[in-house]
């Protein structure tokens, strides 16, 4: 139920079935995610009835929540189990931390804008994912205390790979982020840590992301 007593439930149950299953998601712990995590709950309140839509949506600041199928593209690729630790860069609402938290152990987020910090750890504390590390900081860097990560998430488009999190990254793990032009098209690249200096790529299509900002992304 939301503040309204409103159960958007329904809807959830409709996107994961028309937008997700549809286009191939398959992974039953990710679908199972998907449907559970309110994602109204992490839109300002006059879009909550947009919040299932099929794209992105507006979150203030210039900024946008990512469309639901690409938020579940991204977790599905990183091929969670249950025990692994997460580093999700570009919070914005908070709600890919929170699906990244209903499938792993523990998940630290990044995000630049002080404003959008702030409001996902509210979004995050009122729908119960109180254990999730929030900081505002740049994500390029990545969060070198805690590393390493056996799946990093970047949620903003790079200019490249930012050599930070390839190093941050735990042998076996798993990067996902967008690589391309600033403000176009970017490929979805995903990134397995073979040993200490191998890594192997495999792409997932075009995807459009708001910039990486930072000193390993845009200036
Ligand atoms: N995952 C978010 C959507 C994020 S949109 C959600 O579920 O709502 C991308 C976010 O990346 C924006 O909030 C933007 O401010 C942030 N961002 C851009 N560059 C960044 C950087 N270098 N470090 C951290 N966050 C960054």
């Amino acid at each position: 139920m939301n503040k309204d007593g409103q159960d958007l439930s329904d809807m959830r149950r409709a996107m994961v079935r028309c937008q997700l299953v549809t286009r191939g998601i398959s992974d039953g712990r990710v679908l199972e995610a998907m449907e559970r995590v309110p994602r109204e709950q992490f839109v300002p309140e006059h879009l909550r009835f947009e919040a299932y839509e099929d794209h992105p949506v507006p979150i203030g600041q210039g900024q946008t929540i990512s469309q639901p199928y690409i938020v579940a593209l991204m977790a599905e690729a990183l091929c969670l189990k249950g025990r692994e630790r997460v580093l999700d860069i570009g919070t914005g609402s908070g709600y890919a931390a929170a699906v990244l938290a209903s499938l792993a152990l523990e998940v630290f987020s990044i995000e630049r804008i002080p404003e959008l910090a702030a409001q996902a750890r509210k979004n995050l504390d009122r729908t119960g994912f109180t254990q999730v590390h929030v900081k505002c900081a740049d994500g390029t860097l990545g969060w070198p205390e805690a590393a390493p990560f056996d799946g990093i998430c970047v949620a903003a488009g790079a200019p490249a790979v930012p050599a930070a999190l390839k190093q941050q990254l735990a042998v076996g793990g798993r990067l996902v982020i967008p690589v391309g032009t600033e403000g176009g098209l970017q490929q979805l690249l995903c990134i397995t840590r073979l040993s200490d200096s191998e890594y192997e790529q495999a792409s997932y299509g075009d995807v459009r992301f708001v910039p990486l900002l930072g000193e390993e992304g845009w200036p």
